[in-house]
């Protein structure tokens, strides 16, 4: 059975009439979770947040990156959440062992190339193909950046707290990077409080 006969065989079986109880669009908590499109996150961050259906909207791409900090689809969704949707709180959360952390963008274009992808093709539409894909050298750093570029976006409310937590995919635990209720976090030099161990990259356990 391929992936979409086994996905829709699952979803025959999912499906009852009136098991699910209808939900507001906007979140019962009021907040806005971005975070990494890992697999490890997925059925785990929510709950290990204490977090159930119908209570957080949920933004995630590559390694919780934002390139484009002005527009882009990130910032777009979180004022949708905003303006639209009820949000009033944000959480940025990175985890450990992430795996945009050190990539080698020439290895990705050698890849993308031998895939069939042009080079031409690539230089023309993302010439800066580390910064395009968001690459970062360690989580922490990348949560307190995208911490910066929110906090310090003029679309977004400074009403708004702009928390940034770092997750461990393994044990579930939260270790708290940017304190967005604090003065500190509307200041330019982001002063974070540096959970133990977050200096190598490396997982918890
Ligand atoms: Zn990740």
């Amino acid at each position: 059975m391929n992936q979409l006969d086994s996905i829709l065989a699952a979803n025959r079986n999912f499906v009852r009439p009136n098991a699910f109880p209808p939900l507001s669009k906007s979140p019962k908590k009021q907040i806005a979770i971005f975070t990494c499109m890992d697999t490890r996150l997925v059925d785990f961050l929510e709950p290990a947040m204490g977090l159930e259906r119908g209570e957080a909207k949920v933004i995630k791409n590559a390694g919780n990156t934002i390139v484009d900090p002005m527009s882009g689809a990130v910032i777009r969704s979180l004022v949708a959440g905003i303006f639209m949707l009820g949000v009033d709180e944000i959480f940025v959360i990175g985890h450990r062992d992430c795996g945009m952390a050190e990539i080698d963008a020439e290895s990705v274009k050698r890849d993308m190339v031998s895939r069939g992808i042009s080079p031409d093709v690539i230089d023309i539409h993302v010439p800066d193909l580390k910064q395009w894909l968001g690459i970062f050298s360690h989580p922490v750093e990348n949560v307190e950046r995208v911490v910066k570029i929110l906090r310090h976006n003029p679309l977004i409310p400074k009403d708004v707290p702009v928390h940034g937590l770092l997750f461990c995919p393994n044990d579930g635990h939260l270790d708290i990077v940017v304190n967005g209720y604090t003065r500190e976090s509307f200041a330019d030099g982001l002063v974070a409080e540096q959970p133990d161990g977050t200096g190598t990259g490396n997982c918890c356990i």
